[in-house]
């Protein structure tokens, strides 16, 4: 049942309003390569663009950053050093949160929010140099990347400073669709920061337009349009939807076994559907706790002058070779008005320029309508100052926050919720009513590809309920989105049998990767298939979905933990006790259910995991066991005496490297614990073993806080490392751009930018994208497949040669490590497309392979 009258929801392709198709909702796939280091899956929207053949244009290139005042593009020192300021304020806010949550005892959500922390910086910075006028001193984070110019401090900053660094504020509250001071402290990248968590890959754009996958996802399915739903009763085992008739003839109850709401989460906290009986708290505090955001974009198109070329191409500030750029803003309160422009004629061939609206502005935007437009181009003139910018002749303006089917953006995690709510918000009521939607997809919210595996997840999960076979199919689809895949297998696995294709390179004989190669074939991925999976054949199907009701009405219900082992034994399917293992990690930080199981209950726990170890299908589960325990804060005790700890240990040897690595940060955690008698011997030495329980308590958070600090030093040092790393990568680059000829190549982006980078990346730009006709559509021609190979394999080898020479590679190793470095690129969906394959980009990969590879060797 949908309420408008087209499939795609907040993905959005307006085909009429201007001559290319253009995006008003989502329009970058955020990662279109499983990162298997960082444990990150690929976007699965791109993969449904690979399927249709359709073209994506990778986004490339600097976002140069202009000011407003001084009318001209910040110098790349300028753009350095406050690039540093910033990471360093976001340092500084890091130990912040950490100190927060110290004096909390390390307890509970912190309501502390990003916008006042950074104010309450800069009065005290201000104040002290007030004060005492002392010697400026450095920063922590302020750094002089450039290695030339004193670090800088907040107290330093010119007024040009202080507009640039309102850019990455601005840019910032659009990563979270949300002004500064709605923004956790604490949790507010939770989603790039977390283990496996965002995209993997390099961001890209859709020429054609993004609701081309929604379309084809849809195409052949029965969705109901203009079915605005109402109402949802649920009970007794069924649920009433009420909905609008699509033909305005009154409104129509459809019955049904299970329901799936998917609606954004801005249309839950309007309470647009009313549920009866309501919601439960534990859900209605959660839809209320988590934020969802608005951001707004101006659409214009411009006439092309007859040499082909638009006004932004010319003059002083030309920006014709970026995709981006951005513009600093007078004021604090406009600094997300226009704050950057995308340059679509780089995407599409149309002289098209898309303004944004983050921050207080997004919201601002949907009052004024009317005057944005002008705004825009006042904002252009202003920039362009010494060439003619025409009026636009077509433009659009977006207003999400208006739309009754989305009222904003995307979600993030406001002032007072952490990552956990995205999974509160995802577990259903009554194991009637389900949820899924961006909002309920803790590793990927505000995406698109967040949105659609939380479909599959809500698919997975009822049908296991009502149809054994299919759920199968589904598992397996799941498993296959899983980047943890691709650590399996990918590694070293074979092409397409490129090697009889192409004479010119030898075949790869080398005896150690050949034997790695036969190691892995042996494993049969195929005995994830249907039958043989034992919780669908054995366990009483109507049993498992009692079961769950089960599971769902105790947690649901709040009740203590005494009866926990009534409800565990009780479990005898897969999926009670999947559900069980989930209900406690989403609730249990909140309650005293982890206490009891740890007290109680490891050895159930350690025979289920036992149970399913070797079953089929049965990962996830076992993850979620082991995800578990590590919220139990288990000692060396806990797992001998229960068996955990053999079990573990054999999990380490037999499983998928997802659990394994699982177990082993486990079985860390556990050897961190002290055990309870020298925590008893600690406290005697220090001669208060007599103490009261009451005067034991500030001890434990003594205890707490000691961990925290050690927290904030393994941070630092991680932070430091980081930073070396980056620096490090930042050589290798430049080292690398020289190696291929391109000697001001941009540097990588800062790790630290992540979230900020959040809706492009910065890599090295490329060639120009004028004059695709194809609509955006470009299917593989073999041929140029064959060339592009050619191309990319006599590079490798004109580079390896070296090494060669040098002897620090045999000719083994030399045909080895050319036939792996292409075997990280035959899959790209650039390739026999007829764009420019080996890019810059592209080759710095390369060197960056052959080095890792070399090293090896
Ligand atoms: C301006 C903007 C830019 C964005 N940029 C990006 C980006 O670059 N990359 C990215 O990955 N993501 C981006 N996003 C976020 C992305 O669009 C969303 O995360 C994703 O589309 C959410 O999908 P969903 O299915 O959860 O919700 P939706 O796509 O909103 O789907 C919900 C559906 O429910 C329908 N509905 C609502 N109420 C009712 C009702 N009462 N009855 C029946 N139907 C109802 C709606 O019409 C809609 O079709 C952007 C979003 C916006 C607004």
């Amino acid at each position: 049942m949908e309420g408008r009258e087209r499939v795609g929801g907040r993905v959005l392709t307006d085909r009429e309003t201007f001559s290319r198709p253009i995006d008003l909702g989502a329009s970058i796939i955020t990662g279109i390569a499983a990162d298997v280091n960082k444990g990150r899956r690929f976007d699965p929207s791109s993969t449904i663009f690979q399927q249709l053949g359709l073209k994506t244009k990778e986004l490339e290139g600097e976002c140069p950053i202009f000011d407003a005042v001084k009318r001209a593009k910040i110098s790349k020192e300028m753009d350095r050093k406050i690039a540093g300021v910033f990471d360093g304020i976001l340092d500084m806010c890091t130990n912040k949160a950490l100190a927060f949550k110290a004096a909390s005892g390390g307890k509970g959500v912190g309501k502390e929010n990003f916008g006042d922390t950074v104010k309450e910086l800069f009065e005290s910075e201000r104040a002290l140099q007030e004060g005492d006028g002392e010697k400026v001193e450095d920063k922590q984070g302020a750094a002089d990347e450039g290695g030339e110019e004193v670090v800088t401090s907040l107290r330093q900053l010119t007024e040009e400073d202080l507009r640039v660094l309102r850019w990455h504020y601005a840019h910032t509250e659009y990563g979270c669709s949300a002004r500064l001071n709605e923004i956790s402290l604490e949790h507010w990248n939770q989603d790039e920061s977390e283990d496996g968590a965002g995209f993997g890959g390099p961001h890209v754009m859709v020429p054609g337009g993004y609701s081309r996958a929604m379309e084809s996802l849809s195409d052949g399915l029965h969705v109901r349009t203009k079915a605005c739903v109402k109402g949802i009763k649920y009970g007794d085992g069924k649920v009433e939807v009420t909905c609008s008739n699509p033909d305005d003839e009154g409104d129509e109850c459809i019955v049904a076994d299970s329901v799936v709401v998917t609606v954004p989460l801005g249309c839950l906290k309007r309470k647009k559907i009313e549920f009866d009986p309501p919601l439960p708290d534990w859900k209605q505090e959660c839809i209320d706790r988590l934020g969802y955001g608005n951001l707004n974009k101006v659409v214009l198109e411009f006439k092309e002058e007859d040499d082909g070329n638009v006004f932004w191409e010319q003059g002083s500030n030309s920006v014709g070779d970026v995709m981006m750029f951005g513009m600093t803003s007078e004021s604090e309160s406009t600094c997300g008005r226009f704050f950057m422009f995308w340059n679509m004629k780089k995407v599409c061939g149309s002289p098209i320029l898309i303004g944004l609206l983050a921050g207080e502005a997004a919201y601002e935007a949907e009052q004024e309508d009317n005057k944005l437009v002008p705004q825009a181009m006042g904002v252009l003139r202003n920039l362009f100052h010494d060439v003619t910018v025409p009026e636009p002749v077509s433009c659009r303006v977006t207003s999400w926050l208006s739309d009754e089917f989305s009222h904003g953006s995307y979600s993030f995690v406001a002032a007072g919720a952490s990552g956990d709510d995205y999974d509160t918000l995802a577990l259903p009521v009554s194991s009637l009513v389900h949820f899924a939607g961006e909002h309920t997809w803790r590793k990927n919210p505000d995406t698109v590809g967040g949105a659609m595996l939380s479909g599959i997840r809500e698919a997975q999960s009822i049908l296991r309920m009502f149809s054994r076979d299919v759920a199968t199919v589904v598992d397996d689809m799941m498993f296959t989105l899983d980047a943890s895949k691709d650590l399996e297998e990918g590694e070293e696995e074979e092409g397409d049998g490129w090697e009889e294709e192409e004479e010119d390179i030898p075949k790869v004989e080398n005896p150690k990767f050949k034997g790695e190669k036969k190691a892995k074939k042996q494993k049969p991925r195929q005995q994830k298939i249907v039958g043989t999976v034992p919780y669908l054949s054995n366990a009483d199907h109507a049993q498992a979905k009692e079961e769950i009701r089960n599971v769902y009405t105790y947690f649901e219900m709040r009740k203590g933990s005494e009866d926990f082992a009534e409800l565990m034994g009780s479990l005898k399917s897969l999926d009670g006790k999947r559900a069980f293992v989930k209900q406690c990690i989403a609730r249990g930080d909140k309650t005293n259910y982890l206490g009891a199981l740890k007290e109680k209950h490891l050895g159930l726990l350690n025979s289920w995991i036992l149970e399913f170890a070797d079953a089929p299908l049965c990962t996830d589960f076992i993850c979620d066991c082991i995800r578990l325990l590590n919220k139990l804060n288990l000692e060396i005790k806990d797992m001998k005496e229960t068996k955990l700890g053999k079990t573990m240990r054999n999990l380490a040897q037999h499983q998928p490297v997802k659990v394994k690595k699982l177990v082993t940060y486990l079985l860390k955690q556990v050897s961190a614990v002290p055990a309870k008698a020298d925590k008893e011997k600690e406290r005697s030495a220090s001669g208060d073993a007599s103490e009261t329980k009451e005067a034991k308590a500030p001890k434990i958070d003594e205890e707490e806080v000691k961990k925290l600090e050690q927290m904030r030093e393994e941070i630092k040092r991680r932070k430091e490392e980081a930073r070396r790393r980056h620096e490090e990568a930042s050589k290798k680059f430049q080292e690398a751009a020289r190696m291929i000829g391109v000697m001001d190549a941009a540097e990588p982006p800062s790790p630290r930018r992540e979230k900020r980078k959040h809706r492009h990346s910065s890599s090295e730009k490329s060639k120009k994208a004028r004059g695709d006709e194809s609509g955006g559509e470009k299917r593989v021609d073999k041929k140029l497949a064959g060339e592009h190979r050619k191309q990319c394999v006599s590079y490798i080898k004109n580079l390896l040669k070296e090494s060669l020479k040098e002897g620090k590679i045999d000719k083994e190793q030399f045909k080895a490590i050319v036939a792996k470095v292409w075997g990280k690129l035959e899959h790209h969906p650039s390739l026999g497309k007829d764009e420019e394959f080996l890019t810059n980009d592209r080759k710095g990969k390369i060197v960056k392979l052959i080095k890792q590879y070399v090293a090896k060797s």
